[in-house]
């Protein structure tokens, strides 16, 4: 049975040798409690956050612990009444190809419904961050234009969707040709910007979005926050969803300068984790559901090949090697 430990704390990009992979013993199940088999595990740009020792609005991962994501898995065998042996569930689970567990914050997912490793994605964590961020801070109008940076990722492919959805013009900022091809053919992005080869981007941003941007959904921070704010309309929104481009950073670039901006043009600017939506995560799981068996909004997923490779799957997030979701099938 193996595991993964943080073995190290990352300074700047981690690397492989800040995790530890182990053999324990396969675990006993317990009277009241599951034995689970992973199948698929999430890997995300939050859980560098996590790898600090810094306080959070989640505990910091511990050195020498098992590291522990969203994940799906099989319950090998069950002595819970509320679960049966061949149930498929999700949650918060350890990096453990077997463990033990309560049950507890399990939610049970429907195999039929959809291909299990989507509860990871669009019917996951990143699907509700797009859906929630978007339309209760965003409050996208039609006709108006949002903008999303990381926008062939988990989070920023579905924003975009939903934006045109909801009648909007919608433009992604991501790091390739082939990820800009992909926002506009696959998903009906209107149009992208490859950031990687744009030396201004406040005029390519201006050119993108001739009207300016009533909507920007942030999930890089710095410069490109900047450049978006320098093209955001009045009474726009902003929604700070992430700083992806800060996350492997020792030092944080000071205070906002965009106070002027703010005030001038009346933004609203808001923060907020997907968390603080947990008492409607059903109706966005049914919402984005909805729109998936519609064909109305489509998803991708990077699929990367066994347990011995999430350490690498998450690292591989900071190269933008993933489209859509990041996942590990354990
Ligand atoms: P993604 O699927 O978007 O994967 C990460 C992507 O970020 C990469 O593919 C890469 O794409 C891009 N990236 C990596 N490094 C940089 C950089 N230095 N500058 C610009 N872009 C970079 O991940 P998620 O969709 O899971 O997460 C997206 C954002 O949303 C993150 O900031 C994350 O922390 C945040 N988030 C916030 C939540 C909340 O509750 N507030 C919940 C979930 C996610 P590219 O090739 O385009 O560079």
């Amino acid at each position: 049975n193996k595991v993964i430990y943080l073995k190290k704390r990352p300074e700047g990009k981690p690397q492989l040798s800040d995790f530890e992979i182990k053999e324990d013993q396969k675990p006993e199940c317990g009277d009241g409690e599951l034995l689970l088999e992973t199948l698929y595990v999430s890997v995300d740009p939050y859980l560098r956050g996590r790898m600090r020792d810094e306080k959070s609005y989640i505990e910091p991962f511990k050195l020498d612990q098992p590291l522990e994501s969203a994940v799906v898995a099989k319950v090998t065998e069950s002595k819970n009444d509320d679960f049966n042996s061949g149930d498929y569930v999700m949650g918060m689970l350890q990096w453990k190809q077997i463990q033990t567990h309560s049950g507890k914050g399990l939610r049970k997912v429907d195999k039929d419904l959809a291909p299990l490793s989507a509860y990871l994605g669009v019917l996951g964590m990143t699907g509700l961050t797009a859906y929630f961020g978007l339309l209760d801070i965003g409050e996208p109008k039609e006709g108006e234009t949002v903008l999303v940076s990381g926008a062939a990722g988990a989070v920023g492919s579905i924003v975009g969707q939903i934006a045109k959805i909801k009648g909007c013009k919608a433009i992604g900022i991501a790091g390739s040709d082939e990820k800009i091809n992909l926002i506009t053919e696959k998903f009906g992005f209107d149009s992208g910007i490859n950031y990687s080869e744009t030396d201004n981007m406040t005029a390519a941003i201006g050119n993108h979005a001739p009207d300016g941007v009533d909507v920007y959904f942030d999930n890089v921070g710095s410069y490109t926050l900047d450049a978006a704010m320098n093209n955001i309309n009045r009474f726009g929104r902003v929604i700070n969803c992430g700083a992806i481009s800060l996350y492997n950073e020792t030092e944080q670039p000071t205070g906002p300068r965009l106070e002027t901006t703010i005030v001038k043009k009346s933004i609203k600017m808001q923060g907020f984790i997907v968390r603080n939506y947990e008492d409607r995560f059903e109706e966005g799981v049914q919402q984005l559901g909805k729109w998936l068996k519609e064909g109305k909004l489509k998803h991708e997923e990077t699929i990367v090949d066994d347990f011995d490779q999430i350490p690498q799957a998450f690292i591989d997030l900071f190269d933008g090697k993933n489209k859509g979701k990041m996942v590990v099938k354990a």
